[in-house]
């Protein structure tokens, strides 16, 4: 069973996205900036008003500062929870059975954070949040971390970090948490499957799910229905489910390398008479016929130059 207990999740861009793309005379490029000037993490850790914060960020950066707070709105009205990573932490606690606790770790202003309560998204997932507004404290600090720990009883080596910020992820893994940067949900998922189950039970139970289907793909994601694959699986597994059969592998004598509706454009009976004969089978169900019957013609079949029928 894995160590971890604890995780703790970034919101922006994490579990929340959002467009700095608004309809006022405000770039995205500029909002960025403010987003990361002195001024706004103050703003973060509640020590200054949203006020008195648009304000001097109007003075900063030569700006409108009721126009400022008409491009935050429009920031805020575009929040849009990250369905896929809500509906996959609610899988991973109800796996764990009461086991692992979950808790999100934010970067944000009291307005802002109010705001974000109110979108749709399960809340419930969550033992508790911690936002760098009422904290006083914002991420990469250490004391930010150190507040968490304190408050929730944590112990970092037994608690994954995730992040889109690497400095943040730094941090969080000098005080000893398994840090995971965010690129993507899918990748994220992926390693947090791996990290809090069994990676071999999980590869095994996709092959038993995907038995007999397990082909090539070229790189325009076209399928290739061939036994290749497959058997590769078969000799790395020893394991023929990968074919989705039941057989003991030592009864596999032969197979056929293509799978759907082919024509033989040599097969030789008896004296030297050529014929064309259709042979349609499907993989497995061939390969039965081969292994059972071990049917002098069919591996002649097995044999021939086997070309798509036209
Ligand atoms: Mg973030």
């Amino acid at each position: 069973m894995h160590p971890f207990t604890t995780i703790i999740f970034d919101i922006g861009d994490v579990l929340f996205t959002w467009s700095s793309v608004t309809k006022t005379t405000i770039s995205s490029r500029t909002l960025h900036q403010i987003l990361s000037s002195h001024i706004w993490h103050d703003y973060e850790r509640g020590l200054i008003s949203q006020q008195v914060c648009y304000e001097t960020v109007g003075n900063e950066f030569s700006l409108d500062p009721a126009e400022i707070g008409k491009a935050f709105d429009q920031a805020r009205d575009s929040l849009c929870c990250n369905e896929d990573m809500i509906a996959f932490i609610r899988e991973l606690k109800c796996k764990s059975n009461g086991r692992l606790r979950i808790f999100a770790m934010s970067n944000i202003s009291l307005p802002d954070y109010n705001v974000l309560r109110t979108k749709p998204a399960d809340w419930s997932i969550f033992d508790r949040v911690f936002p760098s507004c009422t904290a006083g404290q914002r991420k990469p600090d250490l004391s930010f971390y150190r507040h968490v720990i304190a408050e929730a009883n944590v112990d970092p080596s037994r608690t994954i970090f995730v992040d889109d910020k690497l400095d943040n992820v730094i941090s969080a893994r000098s005080l000893g948490f398994h840090g995971i940067v965010f690129d993507s949900s899918k990748n994220v998922i992926n390693t947090l499957r791996n990290i809090t189950g069994d990676p071999i039970q999980r590869g095994q139970a996709y092959l038993k799910l995907h038995a007999g289907k397990h082909h090539s793909f070229a790189d325009n994601d076209n399928e290739l229905k061939e036994n290749f694959a497959q058997l590769l699986l078969l000799e790395m597994t020893n394991d023929s489910y990968v074919f989705g059969i039941n057989w003991p592998l030592h009864s596999v004598r032969s197979f056929l390398y293509l799978i759907g509706v082919w024509w033989t454009s040599s097969t030789t009976h008896g004296r030297g008479i050529s014929s064309k004969v259709r042979v349609t089978f499907s993989g497995h169900r061939f390969l039965a016929h081969l292994s059972q019957e071990n049917h002098c013609s069919r591996q002649r079949c097995s044999r021939s130059i086997l070309t798509r029928p036209p």
